[in-house]
């Protein structure tokens, strides 16, 4: 039996991750669940998977929690420090899946503890850098990318030598409006931006998808996992989504990773790695979907992949004010309050004015470049 923590258990990933462990119960002792603010969902399955402690990020909503959870000698927290404690616990498994920088201090502090964390919050790595590189180095944890490109790309590395490749592949599904013209995307409601061709997915990362800013995201974290240079990490647009990344070798070959657009797939292979575990998808069924198609990325229609590569080639903090500002930014969309266009618009103008700024070289200095960031962010947003 190992022991797991889900941080951001109440939401798309961290869902998933429980449906696994649902079906594999004798597998997995629950230390810990967090949410931001869904107390009743989060004691429901703090209860069902008998959790030692529940956390709310948001404190005012603790009473909440308190009450859903009492009688069941379940321990309830709010509040940031004490996600902070609970992600601190010692366990054999993390599954990191908060949505944004909001994750990153939590994640630190697991990686702190030097055991084995799932990564999906993409945001905290593209943040920190090489701040959590050189803390997952120092403290002897091992990072698993749940992100299903990162994945593919960690199991076509397995058995090889990373100096043997010669080029990276990110495939990218191309999004909800992956056909539409210049004047139909800028005019898109978060309705259309939310709904993914392929995938189920949280709020946040549906709009990046959109904008292919979370292609970009994608690219910086890339970047930190697969040291290979950022000249040999290539996106390749596949709308299937069936190749979810792929490894090209020096010698001509290219390792691919298959699989159904299920999250399941790749959270699996991080539960059970080194080793494989049972899922409950349908087989991949190729004759079925018939065609495979590529296309190239079209960074006239969509510039969020051509900003996240200038960010990551700038370093120093750029990436964590081009996370900061598309955090604000897609906020601002989904609330109505900018266009779809507008997004790319102010990570662009934000970038244009934080990125001078030194590499960060600690937590604290991350989180000081984020609320910076922010604060720019929100300014953009206002009319001229
Ligand atoms: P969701 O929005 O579905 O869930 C986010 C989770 O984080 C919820 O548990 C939420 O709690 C919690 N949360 C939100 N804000 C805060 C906060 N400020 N402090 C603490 N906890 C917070 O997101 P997804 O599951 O879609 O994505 C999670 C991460 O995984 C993202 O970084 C995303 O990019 C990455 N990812 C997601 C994929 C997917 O298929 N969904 C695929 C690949 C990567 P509450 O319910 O209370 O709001």
């Amino acid at each position: 039996m190992r022991s797991l923590t889900i941080l951001g258990a109440t939401g798309s990933v961290g869902s998933s991750t429980l449906d696994l462990v649902r079906r594999n119960l004798a597998d997995w002792r629950v230390v810990a669940l967090t949410a931001n603010g869904s107390a009743a969902e989060l004691a429901a399955l703090a209860r069902e998977f008998a959790a030692e402690i529940a956390v709310v990020s948001d404190e005012s909503c603790l009473p909440a929690l308190r009450e859903a959870l009492s009688g069941s000698g379940i321990a309830a927290a709010g509040g940031a420090s004490a996600l902070v404690e609970a992600a601190a616990r010692p366990v054999d498994l993390t599954v990191a899946a908060i949505v944004g920088c909001a994750g990153l201090a939590p994640t630190m502090a697991a990686i702190e503890q030097g055991g084995t964390i799932a990564l999906a919050n993409k945001e905290a790595l593209v943040s920190a850098g090489e701040v959590m590189t050189a803390a997952v180095a120092r403290h002897g944890a091992t990072l698993l990318p749940v992100d299903s490109e990162h994945n593919a790309i960690f199991q076509c590395l397995q058995g090889h030598a990373i100096s043997d490749v010669r080029a990276i592949t990110l495939t990218a599904s191309g999004g909800p409006f992956r056909t539409w013209g210049t004047e139909r995307i800028a005019a898109a409601t978060p309705a259309e931006a939310v709904a993914h061709p392929n995938w189920t997915m949280g709020a946040k990362i549906s709009v990046d998808s959109a904008t292919m800013f979370n292609k970009g995201l994608e690219l910086i974290e890339a970047h930190h996992l697969f040291p290979v240079g950022l000249d040999r990490l290539r996106i390749l647009v596949h709308p299937q989504s069936v190749i979810h990344s792929m490894v090209e070798y020096r010698d001509g070959s290219t390792l691919a990773q298959l699989g159904p657009p299920d999250m399941r797939v790749p959270i699996a292979s991080c539960l059970a790695w080194p080793r494989r575990m049972d899922t409950p998808m349908e087989p991949l069924d190729l004759a079925g979907i018939g065609t495979l198609s590529f296309e190239a990325p079209d960074e006239a229609r969509f510039p969020a992949t051509r900003i996240a590569r200038d960010a990551a080639q700038a370093g120093g903090a750029a990436p964590a004010v081009l996370n900061a500002a598309n955090e604000v930014a897609v906020a601002a969309f989904l609330a109505g309050r900018i266009g779809f266009a507008d997004i790319a618009i102010v990570v662009e103008r934000v970038l244009a004015l934080g990125d001078h700024r030194p590499a960060p070289r600690s937590l604290e200095d991350v989180l000081a470049v984020d609320a910076d960031a922010r604060a720019l962010a929100r300014e953009a947003l206002e009319p001229a």
